[in-house]
């Protein structure tokens, strides 16, 4: 019998990429998504990518009794946990919605496995853990201290994860930090669609370079970096997605609690990553210079040493890769309605 995994928000952006690389290895899937972020036509784009279709369940991951409903019927080896809210301005403006959805609604999950033996856990973190002042590149144990209260739900999700483990050893988890995630599915099928206004570089470079908007904002060039842009650590979705099977792979050898920082190791500058889209696409980005936008850093990147050693994963596509790939998805996008545009 196939290993059944439960993919919550796996109607998502990074979800849905993890989603059909697990179907295409002949996994059992099981999403569980609200919708609140995503389409319901993505399982039947799973299905045309992997040849198989995964199983859907539209719910709340704060809903106990929903959960424990899909828990009993599919008994997943693996949860693989990405629902969640991501945008970081937003989680200043109504923090008590990210606490709920992101911690509580976490820690309901966490409860329901617990109570049916379900002790596999696979927690979407991010960079935003990290101290400000951190020196780079940012290694698994750099200073730990975030400045939003986005980033402030993804550490306490870490906290309640190794406390949970430390009183129960029987617990695998692997907490993954993802840096800056770009670029869309090769078939186009999946992607990063921003509702409305987005907030993240890549969308907003697509959209410039198609004209639909006015020309890209780089807000600062005047940081202390190579050309004076703020500086990133992007990383294609799908090299992303395989980091996930990589760490699955790793907790079937060991026990415990596992961080992973999944980056390409390589800061990439607003004004390089526009560059890039030049070489891979052909079309020179409309760009004017704007102040730094409030709450961003200089530059920050990661150290995936540790990824490369303990999971053998490393990051392979390059900056064009994701370019060329984002563009195509933008291209198609009329099609989709995945997650939003501010996100971290
Ligand atoms: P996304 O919004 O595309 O995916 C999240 C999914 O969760 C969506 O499909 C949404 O509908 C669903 N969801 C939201 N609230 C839910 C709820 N209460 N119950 C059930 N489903 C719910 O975001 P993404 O970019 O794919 O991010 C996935 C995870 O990775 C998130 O936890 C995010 O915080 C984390 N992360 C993302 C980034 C990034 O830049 N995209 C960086 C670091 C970490
Ligand atoms: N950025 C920019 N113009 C935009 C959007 C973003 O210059 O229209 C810059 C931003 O200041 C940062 C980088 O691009 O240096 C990445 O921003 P994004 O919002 O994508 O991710 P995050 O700030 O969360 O790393």
């Amino acid at each position: 019998m196939s290993e059944c995994f439960l993919v919550t928000g796996g109607t998502g952006y990074i979800g849905s990429h993890v989603c059909a690389l697990l179907l295409a290895a002949g996994r059992d899937v099981v999403i569980l998504d609200d919708l609140s972020n995503s389409s319901a036509d993505v399982p039947e784009r799973l299905e045309s990518i992997s040849g198989r279709k995964p199983l859907f369940y539209c719910g709340d991951v704060r809903d106990a009794a929903r959960l424990a409903e899909i828990v009993s019927a599919h008994k997943p080896e693996y949860v693989l946990h990405f629902a969640g809210l991501k945008a970081v301005g937003e989680s200043g403006r109504n923090p008590l919605a990210y606490y709920d959805v992101n911690v509580g609604g976490t820690i309901t999950l966490l409860r329901v496995l617990q109570r049916y033996g379900i002790r596999r856990f696979v927690f979407s973190s991010s960079a935003t853990v990290y101290a400000p002042d951190a020196v780079m590149p940012l290694t698994e144990e750099s200073p730990l201290g975030p400045y939003n209260p986005y980033g402030r739900t993804k550490y306490t999700v870490e906290r309640v994860l190794l406390d949970l483990a430390a009183g129960d050893p029987s617990w695998r988890v692997a907490l993954l930090r993802y840096f800056n995630p770009v670029g869309a599915h090769a078939s186009g099928l999946l992607g990063e669609k921003p509702q409305g206004e987005p907030n993240n570089l890549m969308p907003r470079l697509c959209a410039a370079a198609a004209g639909a908007t006015p020309p890209l904002t780089v807000f600062g060039t005047d940081y202390p970096t190579r050309d004076g842009s703020g500086v990133r650590d992007y990383l294609h979705v799908t090299d992303l997605a395989l980091g996930h099977l990589r760490a699955v792979e790793r907790l079937e050898q060991a026990a415990g609690v596992h961080t992973y920082n999944l980056g390409t190791g390589t800061g990439l500058s607003v004004l390089e990553l526009i560059a890039a889209f030049q070489a891979a696409v052909g079309i020179a980005a409309p760009w004017t210079a704007c102040p730094r936008r409030a709450g961003d850093l200089a530059e920050y990147y990661s150290s995936p040493a540790k990824a490369e050693r303990e999971l053998g994963w490393k990051a392979e596509k390059t900056a064009e890769d994701m370019c060329r790939d984002a563009w195509a998805f933008y291209l198609k996008a009329g099609c989709a309605r995945n997650p939003d545009g501010e996100s971290k």
